[in-house]
C-alpha cells in the first residue's frame, strides 16, 4: 500500500514514532493507503520548521510580488496536476470526480491566484489628523499559522486558509482531516516544486483530540489557528487557543434555510434548491437543508423538487456521470443513518430517497417533519432535506432564524423589495438571492452563533492573518 507522508521542512517524512493509520475509499470500503500518524513530537517538528522559516527564512521578507509569483506558480501546478488532485479527494471521501475536477480543483487554483494578487494590490489606510500628525496602517504577517481542515471539500477549503496565510507572508502547518490526507500531501509536494522554501508550507497528518490536531492547537509556537469543522470541535479549539491567547478563526457547521416565495421563478428555484442540498451528497456546511416554501406554490414546488431529486445519478464517484457518491466514511454514514430511524419512527414522511447500498444515502426529501425534530434542528450533513410550508414573509423569516446556526440562507423571489428586505432580516453570514454558492472572494465569509467566529475572504483574511499596526507620525 502507498504511504502518504507528512511534509515537514521540505521533506516527506514518516512520524517520529513510525505510527501510521489507513485511509479507506468509501465507495469500495477498502483501505487504499497508509498515512503517517502525527503526534506531539511531529507537531513540534512542524512548528519548529515553520517558526524557523518565519523568523529567519526568506518567505516573510520576499515581498508581495515575488511571493505572489510563487503562489501563481503553485496555482499553475495545481491546474497541471488537476486529475491527480481530483482523484485524491474522490478516493478519500467519495466526492463525484466531475465535481472534484471541474469545481474543487479550479477553485483551489483560483484561491491561490486571488490571494496572491489581493495581498499585492491591497492598500493600507492613511489617516490625516488635524493635530500636526498623521497615522497610517501596516499589515505585517502574524507568524506561524495552524490550519485545521475538514474532509468535505478537502483541497479547496485547505487552500482557502493556506493561500491568504502564505500571501501575507506567514508560514503554515496544514492539518487535513484524517479522512482526506491525500490531496494535502500532494499540495505540500507541489508547493516545494513551485519553489516555496522548506518549512513555509508543512503538512501534518493525524486525528484531532490527543493527536496531531490538539498538539497543534496547544503548541505555544503557533500564532494563529484557522479552523473549519464541526461546532463542537470549534469549541474545543477555542478552549485550547485561549490558553496561549492565540486568535482563532472558526468556520463551523450550518443549517441553511432556503426560502422560496410564491413569486419565485420556479424553474430557477427548483434548480438551485436541488444543488443547495444535494451537491457533495449534502456534506456541505452551506447546505440548504431546511426548505421553506410559501403555501401558494408548495404542492407544485414539492412535486417538481421531488422528481428532480429522484432523478439525480447516484453511484460510483469515479464515474464522470455520477452526481452523488457515498458518504465520506462509515462513521459519518452511521451518523446520517440515525436520522432515518427518526423518520421511520414517524417523524415526517419521506417523499423520495432512503438508504442505498454500502455507505450511500439517496437524495431524500422529508415532508411534515416537526420544526423541533432532530432532523430539522441538527446539522445532518447528508443528502436529506426537510420541506415546510409557510404563509407570510414574517413566518418565513422567523422559521429561518429559529436555529442556533447562522452560516447562510437562500431567498427565491422576483420581488425587488422582498429580495432586499428578507436578507437584512436573516441571521446569517451569507444570503444568496435567486442563486446559491456563488462567491466573490473579496466578500466576508463566516457564520453567526454556532456557525463560527470571525470572517475570512479578501480584507477579512488580511485582518486575521496579519498583525495590523498603526504608525502615528508627527509632521
Ligand atoms: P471535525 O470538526 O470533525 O474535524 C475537522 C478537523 O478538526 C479535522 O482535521 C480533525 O482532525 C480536527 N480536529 C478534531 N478535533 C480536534 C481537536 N480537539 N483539536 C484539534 N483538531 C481537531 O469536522 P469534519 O467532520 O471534518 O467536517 C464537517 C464539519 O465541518 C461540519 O460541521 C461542517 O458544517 C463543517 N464545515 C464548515 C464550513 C464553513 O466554512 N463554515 C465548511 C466546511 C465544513
Amino acid at each position: 500500500m502507498d504511504l502518504i507522508p507528512h511534509v515537514i521542512d521540505g521533506q516527506e517524512v514518516e512520524s517520529v514514532s513510525g505510527a501510521r493509520f489507513t485511509t479507506v475509499d468509501p465507495w469500495t470500503q477498502a483501505p487504499y493507503a497508509e498515512v503517517a500518524l502525527g503526534g506531539a513530537q511531529d507537531a513540534d517538528r512542524a512548528v519548529t520548521a515553520a517558526r524557523a522559516a518565519f523568523d529567519t527564512g526568506p518567505w516573510p521578507r520576499l515581498g508581495f510580488a515575488k511571493r505572489g509569483a510563487l503562489l501563481h506558480r503553485l496555482a499553475d501546478l495545481i491546474e497541471q496536476h488537476g486529475d491527480e488532485l481530483a482523484m485524491a479527494d474522490t478516493r478519500d471521501m467519495g466526492k463525484p470526480i466531475t465535481d472534484a475536477r471541474t469545481k474543487d480543483v479550479p477553485r483551489t487554483a483560483q484561491n491561490f491566484r486571488f490571494f496572491a494578487d489581493h495581498a499585492r494590490l491591497s492598500a493600507g489606510e492613511t489617516l490625516p489628523m488635524d493635530t500636526g500628525h498623521h497615522a497610517y496602517t501596516l499589515f505585517p504577517p502574524a507568524g506561524v499559522v495552524a490550519a485545521i481542515a475538514p474532509w468535505n471539500f478537502p483541497l479547496m477549503l485547505e487552500s482557502w486558509k493556506v493561500a491568504p496565510a502564505l500571501a501575507w507572508g506567514n508560514t503554515v502547518i496544514l492539518k487535513p482531516a484524517e479522512d482526506t490526507p491525500a490531496s494535502a500531501a500532494l499540495l505540500g509536494r507541489l508547493a516545494l516544486e513551485a519553489g516555496l522554501p522548506p518549512g513555509v508550507l508543512n503538512v501534518l497528518h493525524g486525528y484531532g483530540p490527543g493527536s496531531a490536531g490538539s498538539a497543534l492547537t496547544e503548541h505555544p509556537g503557533v500564532d494563529r489557528i484557522t479552523f473549519t469543522g464541526e461546532s463542537g470541535t470549534g469549541r474545543a479549539i477555542a478552549r485550547a487557543a485561549s490558553a496561549n491567547l492565540v486568535p482563532v478563526s472558526l468556520e463551523l457547521g450550518g443549517k441553511g434555510a432556503n426560502l422560496v416565495f410564491d413569486d419565485a421563478d420556479l424553474d430557477n428555484a427548483v434548480d438551485w434548491s436541488i444543488k443547495a442540498i444535494f451537491t457533495n451528497a449534502g456534506q456541505v456546511c452551506l447546505a440548504g437543508s431546511r426548505l421553506f416554501v410559501q403555501r401558494g406554490i408548495y404542492a407544485e414546488f414539492v412535486r417538481r423538487f421531488t422528481a428532480a431529486a429522484a432523478g439525480l445519478v447516484v453511484g460510483d464517484p469515479k464515474d464522470p456521470a455520477t452526481q452523488l457518491g457515498p458518504l465520506a466514511s462509515e462513521e459519518h454514514y452511521k451518523k446520517v443513518r440515525g436520522y432515518f430511524e427518526e423518520v421511520q419512527a414517524g417523524v415526517g414522511t419521506m417523499a423520495t430517497g432512503g438508504l442505498g447500498d454500502g455507505w450511500v444515502v439517496r437524495p431524500t426529501v422529508v415532508l411534515d417533519a416537526p420544526l423541533d425534530s432532530r432532523v430539522v434542528c441538527e446539522e445532518v450533513f447528508g443528502p436529506i432535506v426537510t420541506v415546510h410550508p409557510f404563509d407570510t414573509e414574517q413566518d418565513a423569516v422567523e422559521m429561518a432564524n429559529s436555529t442556533r446556526y447562522g452560516l447562510n440562507a437562500m431567498v427565491f423571489t422576483e420581488s425587488l423589495s422582498r429580495a432586499h428586505r428578507v436578507p437584512a432580516a436573516l441571521r446569517a453570514g451569507t444570503v444568496w438571492v435567486n442563486c446559491f454558492f456563488i462567491r466573490d472572494l473579496r466578500a466576508p465569509f463566516g457564520g453567526v452563533g454556532d456557525s463560527g467566529i470571525g470572517r475570512e475572504g479578501g480584507t477579512f483574511s488580511r485582518e486575521f492573518f496579519t498583525e495590523p499596526q498603526a504608525v502615528v507620525m508627527q509632521v
